[in-house]
């Protein structure tokens, strides 16, 4: 016998691992310079100089030291130097104790998820979405309630919300900067949203958390993250590193406590259990060593920058509309027939590989990533035209 859920998730194909798969098979065909991959969410964007600088210097360290166990939670010296950065950026106090080091995002959030619902428990998530955030939903015995973003900018309909909160709800997730769309959410917004799930924990008589996931944080081209902790005091915070300093396969992140949340100290006893039972104790040492000297270097996000303008220009050329990308590294493109997977297939045989909406839980959108080189970008800009005026002649021959 094995656990069916659990056969479920493995054998449930990954649309996005799927698309980058037949993009590798294809480009072994017709060539690497003909293919346009713009599938998977890694970073193009070298680690930075430090990175390597911190790794030469941890290499020093006897080597018993450097790959043994740490505390379940991280070394505390390195939990103490990311408080010590969160409090320069977001006047906050934070100490080692409200830190507690994961494997990434994914560990950091499936962590979360389960430090802070019972089975039987909804958590809200807002559609469109990462997909995970289904399957550590589901796997904690929880229900994923989806409600649909704004139509029109992306942005949380916090009214959808408040209807969709019920005596069941235990969190709500959101992502800002947005994977898929790109959008920030406005601290106005987030304001709102407070002001909800305020009104909410106290009609519920329990606390209803906010999850802000935050692998983005960094990559914005001008608009404001909020500190969202300070808005609403029941937010828990979870962060990785794997796209602000391009250290994807290195699973390096953490989650966040703040002392404002209620009963803090039992979350955070709730976070370390979790981390327990799920088997995420001890996070890479090698690179819990690495973020005590990087915690405050900048990301590189000159690259994204160049690779959004290039693309979001050729694309509204060649009469395409789009939702603005704020942050992150995906352009959120309206697909041009209501089915995206069918206007994938059409897409896939132009060599364009984006990525349909269905994934992400809407229909007719799909996320082109441009976390690719620039040449992929300006590559691939005839044959998003030449879609584009396939649709155009196809429209007028039925017209
Ligand atoms: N959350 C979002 C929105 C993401 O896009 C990703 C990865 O792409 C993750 C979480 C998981 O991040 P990590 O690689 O740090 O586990």
């Amino acid at each position: 016998m094995i656990n069916e859920k659990m056969y479920g998730y493995g054998a449930a194909k990954s649309a996005i691992r799927e698309i980058s798969a037949y993009a590798a098979r294809r480009k072994a065909q017709i060539g690497a310079e003909n293919v346009f991959d713009f599938s998977l969410g890694n970073p193009s964007v070298p680690a930075p100089d430090e990175v390597r600088a911190a790794i030469e210097r941890a290499l020093e360290l006897p080597p018993t030291e450097l790959h043994g166990y740490t505390p379940a939670a991280g070394l505390p010296a390195v939990r103490e130097a990311v408080a010590a950065s969160l409090n320069r950026r977001f006047n906050t106090a934070y100490t080692a104790d409200n830190l507690y080091l994961t494997a990434g995002a994914a560990a950091s959030l499936s962590i979360t998820i389960s430090a802070i619902t019972r089975p039987g428990d909804e958590v809200v998530v807002i559609a469109p979405y990462f997909p995970e955030y289904r399957v550590w939903i589901e796997s904690a015995g929880c229900t994923c309630v989806e409600v649909l973003a704004d139509r029109s900018t992306f942005e949380i309909d916090v009214d959808a919300v408040r209807r969709a909160i019920g005596p069941r709800t235990s969190a709500v997730i959101v992502n800002s900067p947005n994977n898929p769309t790109g959008a920030v959410y406005s601290r106005e917004n987030l304001e709102r949203l407070a002001a909800v799930l305020n009104k909410k924990s106290c009609e519920l008589c329990r606390p209803v958390y906010l999850i802000c996931d935050e692998p983005y944080r960094e990559i914005t081209y001008g608009a404001e993250v909020p500190w969202v902790p300070s808005i609403y005091a029941r937010t828990l915070v979870c962060y990785s590193y794997s796209k602000s300093l391009s250290l994807p396969g290195e699973r390096i992140g953490w989650v966040l406590v703040p002392d404002t949340c209620p009963d803090a100290g039992r979350v955070m006893l709730a976070v370390a259990g979790a981390g327990r039972a799920l088997g995420f104790v001890c996070a890479p040492a090698l690179f819990q060593r690495v973020l005590a000297d990087c915690v405050d270097v900048p990301s590189d996000v000159e690259a994204y920058a160049r690779n959004r303008d290039a693309l979001c220009q050729g694309l509204s050329d060649a009469g395409y509309t789009y939702v603005e990308p704020e942050g992150a590294f995906y352009l959120w493109v309206r697909a041009l027939e209501p089915d995206a997977e069918a206007f994938f297939r059409r897409a896939r045989d132009h060599e364009l590989l984006p990525v349909p909406s269905t994934s992400f839980g809407v229909p007719g959108w799909v996320r082109v990533g441009y976390c690719v080189s620039y040449e992929t970008i300006t590559g691939s800009l005839p044959a998003w035209r030449a879609l584009a005026d396939e649709y155009r002649a196809q429209g007028e021959e039925q017209a």
